[in-house]
């Protein structure tokens, strides 16, 4: 016998060929295999009498006797055909299945089958073409005759074949042990669980799917925000270095900046600022649309933590934000705070002592930093996490990536005691829905407005007869003192199962080369052009993006390198080449690269064809640039789960597609707390602990 825990090997309808196919789809064990829910349904239900079958192009239902069926091999065309002749009361019909010769034995004459499909004509008359099959033991059917669940699919694994595993485990499972509370079940009239998964797999009326769905996503979400109040509740109970609120120190900082703040930016350093007090740590998220200023409002808190005795560690995803942090944070600082920086290709330290030169070794820099003679520390995730040992780490600073846990923050450190508090900043707009089930709204600062005196970036779609009027335009803002940044995307490469990371990169070197070529010789050739692509060193990156921006070029080249962060605020023009092959959280934040200053400033997005309209993703570009509204219009679009980084916060793919639904989101979160109010260890629900564990473990391993 088997149970939810059951690994897939051990079903006997699991192969070695499929096994791996199945690991792909992430289906590990029984419980995954009942939790790949279906995508859609096909709905073959009504079967109808032979003889009323007229129409070409219609789908239908049969249900009648195989009279004959033969294959027959087409030698010069490498196929073969099976052609067979169905009969019911009414008449007779004929089936057609490519590359199937194997339904000859398997379909043997005199066999009672069900067939659904679509209808064909050809000179021998209307004929049913490669239909779904199967043969009639008794009354249940399983791919025709009824609703048939079609799954989210992957190469090698069929609906058919995820039916053929679904369906007998459905009806052996005596019971699925239920998370949901028995008392939730009834209060909302949901379906018990077993009757759900029952209908949400192999329904009788489309309906049953709607209740069985809004059950299952009632319990993934209700688990996520018992998750979220738990780990609130725990982070309460660890110690943090308190740091003071010294608001003479911060008004004179404040002062000091080059322009003055916004007012959502006052109040988040404030909200930043009154949780760094606190003797537990925070966990905040920084969120702001690009452009919207975090940097500066991270600096302040790293201001104060520094001027107050310790530590503090900025960490940015790639070497090139890194160094512009590190750039940054000595103008900005102006040499005040000693600040650092450590990446895969150099270490370097501002201000200098009379020893040692900006430069140092990487040695040298881990070694300060654990001996606390560095106050800000800037580097790229990767290298921090594995080298540095911190002597007194107050506050570590996230760009751009969503989780941290607590155990990750106290690998950085040497003292155990205290647990440094923690910022993290995405420019991946989370709409409000989003942040309210991710964050259950504790913990979130929304950077909404953007600095006094930005323009709206102006956007348009440019069909290809359009684009030599678009030069043009590209080259006014050029002479006027501008300059352009071109993002194309990699060469598309076909079989994409295959392909390596080597690979990968080179097609995007191929792309941004011949791209290049053709600016730099063709179109701009009296213009300074440059390019950048990743398969050139870091370092090499780095200083081609600062020589840009102290426009030593006019034009840059470059591969979604820069998509996130980089700030050039002279750049006033972005051009996307097959702008199509893009996401729209992709596009929104290349577009966010122009519009950092008051000039005017356009993004331009070039398709590769012109047959198809632009999408419904390019339009609602054109039409707003704010982050959140974009994130909003793409929920709708195409439900959540694609914009950005969402997907890194843990939410199951199943409850993100429910998201839109936020009168659910609303009554999970409340049966969440009165759960925790009534029962605060959860003891009484054996079940919700035990899927809490599970999520626990499958946090360990990302
Ligand atoms: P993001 O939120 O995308 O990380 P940045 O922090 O890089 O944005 O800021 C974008 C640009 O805006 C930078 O050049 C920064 O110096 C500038 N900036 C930030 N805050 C303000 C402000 N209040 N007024 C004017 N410019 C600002
Ligand atoms: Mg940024």
């Amino acid at each position: 016998m088997f149970d939810l825990t059951t690994p897939i090997e051990k079903l006997p309808r699991v192969g070695p060929r499929n096994l791996p196919r199945l690991k792909r789809l992430g289906i590990r064990t029984v419980r995954d295999l009942l939790w790949h829910f279906p995508a859609r349904y096909e709905d073959y239900s009504k079967i109808v009498p032979i003889a009323e079958i007229k129409e070409a192009g219609t789908t239908v239902g049969i249900q009648g006797t195989i009279v004959d069926i033969r294959n027959t091999r087409l030698w010069k065309k490498r196929m073969s055909i099976v052609n067979a002749i169905i009969r019911d009361e009414s008449g007779l019909i004929r089936a057609v299945w490519f590359n199937q010769p194997y339904l000859e034995r398997s379909l043997p004459e005199g066999a009672m089958v069900s067939l659904a499909g679509k209808v064909g004509i050809d000179k021998r008359g209307i004929y049913l073409s490669n239909p779904q099959y199967e043969k009639i033991y008794g009354e249940d059917l399983t791919h025709t005759g009824r609703l048939v669940p079609i799954y989210p699919e992957t190469q090698g694994i069929t609906s058919k074949y995820l039916r053929f595993l679904i369906k007998p485990i459905l009806s052996q499972l005596k019971n699925i042990p239920d998370s949901l509370p028995a008392e939730l079940v009834r209060k909302y009239n949901l379906p018990n669980i077993k009757k759900a998964m029952n209908d949400i797999h192999f329904p009788e009326q489309i309906e049953q799917t709607e209740l069985a769905k809004q059950r299952f996503a009632m319990e993934e979400l209700i688990l996520f925000q018992l998750r979220v109040l738990r780990d609130h509740r725990q982070l309460q109970t660890l110690k943090a270095p308190q740091i003071k609120f010294d608001e003479k120190l911060i008004a004179g900082f404040v002062k000091s900046l080059p322009f003055e703040l916004t007012k959502d930016q006052r109040v988040s350093a404030y909200e930043i600022l009154q949780d760094l007090e606190k003797s537990y740590p925070m966990n905040r998220l920084l969120n702001g649309d690009v452009g919207s200023g975090k940097t500066i409002v991270a600096l302040i808190a790293a201001y104060q933590a520094v001027s107050a005795g310790h530590q503090v560690v900025f960490m940015a995803p790639t070497e090139i934000l890194a160094r512009q942090h590190y750039q940054t944070i000595k103008i900005i600082t102006g040499g005040k705070i000693t600040t650092g920086l450590l990446t895969g290709s150099e270490a370097k330290q501002w201000p200098t002592d009379e020893i040692t030169e900006e430069k140092i070794t990487k040695k040298m820099m881990v070694d300060k930093i654990s001996k606390g003679e560095i106050g800000i520390v800037v580097g790229t995730h990767a290298v921090i996490q594995k080298n540095v040992n911190f002597k007194n780490l107050g506050l570590v600073i996230i760009d751009e990536q969503h989780r941290f846990g607590v155990e990750q923050r106290m690998k950085l450190v040497k003292n155990r005691d205290l647990v440094p508090h923690l910022l993290s900043m995405t420019a991946t707009p989370i709409p409000r829905t989003l942040a309210l089930t991710i964050y259950g709204d504790l913990d979130v600062s929304l950077l909404k407005e953007k600095p006094k005196g930005r323009q709206v970036i102006k956007t348009t779609v440019v069909p290809h007869k359009k684009r030599e009027e678009a030069h043009d335009f590209i080259e006014k803002q050029i002479k006027a003192g501008r300059q352009v940044f071109v993002v194309c995307p990699r060469i598309e490469i076909s079989n994409s199962d295959s392909v390596s990371r080597q690979k990968l990169l080179w097609s995007e070197v191929k792309a941004v080369t011949d791209e290049y070529q053709k600016l730099s010789e063709k179109i701009f050739p009296h213009r300074r052009v440059a390019m950048l692509h990743g398969k050139m060193p870091s370092s090499e990156k780095s200083k081609m993006m600062e020589d840009f921006k102290n426009k030593h070029f006019d034009i840059l080249v470059s591969t979604s390198v820069i998509e996130v962060g980089v700030d050039v605020p002279n750049a006033s023009m972005m051009m996307i080449e097959s702008a199509e092959r893009f996401g729209l959280a992709q596009l929104h934040q290349f577009r966010g690269r122009v519009g950092r200053s008051a000039h005017q400033s356009y993004c331009f997005l070039f398709t590769s064809s012109d047959s198809n309209a632009p999408s419904k993703r390019l339009r609602a570009l054109e039409q707003t640039d704010d982050g959140f509204k974009l994130a909003e219009a793409d929920l709708a679009i195409r439900g959540p789960g694609e914009f950005g980084g969402v997907k890194q916060s843990g939410v199951p793919d199943f409850a993100m597609a429910t998201l839109k639904d936020i009168k659910l989101i609303k009554k999970a979160r409340l049966e969440a707390r009165l759960l925790l109010k009534k029962d605060p260890t959860l003891k009484s629900y054996p079940q919700l602990l035990v899927r809490l564990a599970e999520m626990q473990r499958l946090l360990h391993f990302e």
